[in-house]
């Protein structure tokens, strides 16, 4: 057996032990006599998976006791619609900052339900830097505050949280959720989908302030309704138990790697592998600017774009996959989430080199 270093930006490389643990685990779950994935969701034993996980998920992320954690299904695209449903509670406009691709498909979906206030823009920088915050021009009375805190396509992360005052922060952390400590008390609700940095696709996360739930539209699905959720422990109907089973695994590894001071520190001397490289010649380049580069999504480009095809398949050969950009960006992306090992991104570095030297 081989594995390769997957570079995907999602569904992304998982650590290799919580796959070989689910393999074992697989047929015959702590001597139930059935994978997870046959269980009741009602049963005790997937009950104990269920609660586990989100144990050591708030445990994790020291999530305050005031906030709710709903497993949902949807995606961070379905959020774009529950967000809006269940958070206008009645107010007349969403104020939106527009980092990028994710930003964009936000804004988009929130328009169908209500007024979109688009308070700042990385578009003048050609998404290449985030809008400092004394740029806003936030509304005291929106419902909510939205923005990506790692824009997955772009390449641009916030590594600093907005102060929106009173006004309700609501982020989409798909692709850096669980890399590095947040106050989550800063936000007002946090939505994920789990294929970036937690686990399999068909998961989707929310943490959400007590005082935020129950006041959806009307029109609001049962599923996809907060308070529902929320009182019914994300069992309102059934949940995405097994992909909810390997996220609670993803969780244990984490609290063994040290928790997430640990895996930050790890990401960063990651990305300062790669970044550092990138500054040192012009062969290669990345567009982002440096205090707003992201840490789990690395976009690239060679100077000479004819070689792109020749550098995707050295790479291939040399067991590195999906380095391909964005359609819509062009280039090469490096997706180093928290499972991607160092060596990983040495490879790659490597290989980088090796390819500059035989093509200049
Ligand atoms: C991947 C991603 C999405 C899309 O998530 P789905 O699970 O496909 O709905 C949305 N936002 C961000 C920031 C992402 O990285």
């Amino acid at each position: 057996m081989t594995r390769v270093f997957n570079f995907s930006a999602g569904p992304a490389t998982l650590p290799e032990s919580v796959l070989r643990q689910a393999a074992d685990e697989m047929l015959d779950w702590h001597g139930s006599g059935m994978s997870v994935m046959e269980m009741s969701h009602r049963g005790k034993e997937y009950m104990s998976i269920h609660a586990e996980a989100e144990a050591d998920l708030r445990e994790l992320l020291a999530i305050p006791a005031n906030y709710k954690v709903v497993f949902l299904q949807g995606g961070a695209i379905g959020q774009n619609a529950f967000v809006p449903m269940n958070l206008y509670r009645g107010k007349a406009s969403a104020d939106y900052v527009n980092t990028g691709e994710w930003s964009k498909r936000s804004i988009n979906e929130a328009k169908k339900y209500g007024t979109v206030n688009v308070v700042a823009s990385s578009e003048p920088s050609g998404f290449t830097s985030i809008p400092k915050q004394d740029t806003w021009k936030l509304d005291p009375n929106a419902a909510y505050v939205h923005i990506c805190s790692n824009e997955t396509i772009g390449g641009m992360q916030y590594h600093w949280t907005p102060d929106t005052g009173d006004v309700p922060l609501v982020a989409d952390m798909s692709s850096e959720i669980l890399s590095k400590p947040i106050d989550v008390g800063r936000y007002g609700l946090i939505y994920c989908g789990a294929q970036k940095n937690i686990g399999p696709a068909g998961l989707t996360i929310v943490m959400v302030r007590e005082d935020l739930i129950g006041q959806a539209m009307p029109i609001t699905p049962s599923a996809f309704d907060l308070k529902q959720q929320s009182d019914n422990d994300s069992m309102l109907n059934t949940p995405p138990t097994y992909a909810i089973y390997i996220a609670g695994l993803v969780f244990k590894w984490l609290k063994k790697q040290g928790g997430l001071k640990a895996i930050e520190e790890h990401n960063r001397v990651k990305a300062a592998l790669l970044y550092d490289y990138l500054d040192s010649q012009t062969f290669y380049s990345c567009p982002i600017a440096k205090d707003d580069r992201s840490l789990m999504n690395a976009p690239f480009k060679l100077k000479d774009e004819s070689l792109d095809e020749a550098f995707l398949k050295g790479a291939k050969e040399r067991g590195m996959l999906q380095l391909k950009g964005h359609r819509s960006v062009g280039g090469m992306r490096a997706s180093i989430y928290n499972a991607m090992p160092k060596e990983g991104v040495q490879a790659l570095v490597a290989y980088m080199k090796e390819f500059e030297a035989s093509h200049t």
